[in-house]
């Protein structure tokens, strides 16, 4: 479990908690939230604790549980991708890719929350996920409900010709802002947006709920997971957040998964696939009353969106730099150096000098983040003075 203290970590630590005779935690990876991970391994008695953070190790020496090791550094939650036959990915950002990688290389099991290193490094990490005995099952809800109504009509993997896919529908709640005109939006804060109406999450991707741009990442994302054009993935706005995505056939049927939002029930998909979890997480009382609403997204107003379309046509290294433009963005927004209106106005920017490098290899794309950020912090910082 690595990010194991975040937002999908502690959520996936509860799954494990609740089917102890299936799951075992082997190893957790953090950050560098010491307290928090210390309490999680006197709890489950992992093999390894894994820290990003070189500064954060002292304060864990000497207090792991007996039988479990201290990993140190930038490559130890990478290394402990290989203690186990399933990994949750569930760090934060770009820096999630070496653990993307090192799952898929070592023909594990990855069950992926950290879509930013899919999107950022898609060439990349598909070369990886061909190796024997790699699987990669998503974690996002709306990757994991259009799993679902592929695998109900017989698809596994990548879609092709023959399976009569016409297209894939992303649900989408809105966040925050729905509703809103650009205008409204010139002055909202970093409060306001961290209010999401119907997910409880990290605040990366709340932020990204927020522009759409969490929306924008995941037409990349399905793009990449289920191998279909841009142009047959589509974005509708759900309030509810009840239909987590859908898929269209040929013949006009549309198949749609419903469930409370729970990200538990995500996450205990990737796990136990082929098989369910034992117990519900997010099931919907059909007794109850209800109404489900779908429209159209405001491009105008959300034009991160229309962005990542833009990034992913362009695809190689475009996504990348636009995902690293992004998260140095949204970091600005979140520490009050920018004003929300322009997190759009920052990508849009970086986007324009895109060098159009190709994704040859990982070192390439860690370039190309490396490139974009420093690009997107020239643009904050110049707004900001
Ligand atoms: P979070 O901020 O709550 O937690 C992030 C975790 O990653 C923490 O445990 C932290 O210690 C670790 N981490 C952060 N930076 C790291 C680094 N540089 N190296 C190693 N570890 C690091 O985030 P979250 O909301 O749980 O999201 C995690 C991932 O899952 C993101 O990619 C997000 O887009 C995706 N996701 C989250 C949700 C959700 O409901 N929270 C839903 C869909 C997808
Ligand atoms: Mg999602």
């Amino acid at each position: 479990m690595l990010g194991s203290t975040g937002s999908i970590g502690t959520q996936t630590l509860e799954i494990v908690r609740a089917e102890p005779d299936r799951y075992r935690i082997s190893a957790l990876g953090v950050a560098s939230s010491v307290d928090a991970v210390l309490e999680q391994a006197v709890e489950f008695r992992p093999e390894v604790v894994a820290v990003a953070h070189r500064s954060c190790a002292e304060q864990l020496r000497g207090r792991l549980p007996a039988g479990t090791d201290l990993w140190v550094g930038a490559d130890a939650l990478a290394a402990a991708a290989t203690c186990a036959e399933t990994v949750v990915n569930a760090v934060v950002g770009f820096a999630g890719l070496p653990v993307t990688l090192a799952t898929l290389q070592a023909g594990r099991r990855l069950a992926l929350a950290n879509k930013e290193s899919l999107i950022a490094a898609g060439p990349v990490v598909q070369r990886a996920w061909a190796t024997p005995g790699a699987e990669l099952i998503p974690v996002d809800s709306e990757h994991c409900a259009i799993h679902q109504c592929l695998r109900a009509d017989g698809v596994s993997g990548k879609v092709g010709p023959s399976d009569r896919v016409a297209e894939i529908v992303l649900t989408a709640s809105g966040g925050p802002f729905r509703g809103r005109t650009r205008r409204e939006l010139s002055d909202v804060t970093v409060q306001d947006a961290l209010a999401h109406p119907t997910w409880s999450m990290g605040p990366k991707i709340t932020i990204d709920s927020s522009t759409l741009m969490n929306k924008g990442l995941e037409v990349i994302e399905a793009h990449e997971l289920f191998g279909i054009d841009l142009d047959r993935i589509t974005v509708v706005i759900h309030p509810q957040s009840i239909v987590h995505s859908m898929v269209s056939y040929s013949d006009g049927a549309t198949l749609a998964q419903l469930s409370l939002p729970d990200m538990r029930l995500c996450i205990g998909y990737a796990l136990a696939f082929p098989d369910r979890t034992v117990r519900p997480y997010g099931a919907i009382d059909w007794s109850e009353p209800s109404l489900l609403e779908f429209h159209p997204p405001d491009h105008d107003a959300f034009r991160c969106l229309g962005l990542a379309y833009e990034a992913g046509r362009a695809a190689e290294t475009a996504p990348a730099w636009l995902s690293a433009a992004n998260e140095v963005a949204v970091d600005a927004f979140l520490a009050g150096a920018l004003r929300w209106v322009d997190i759009a106005e920052v990508v849009e920017a970086v986007m324009q000098q895109w060098p159009g490098d190709l994704a040859t290899d990982s070192e390439a794309v860690l370039d190309i983040d490396r490139r974009a950020r420093v690009v997107a912090r020239d643009l904050v910082d110049k707004r900001a003075g």
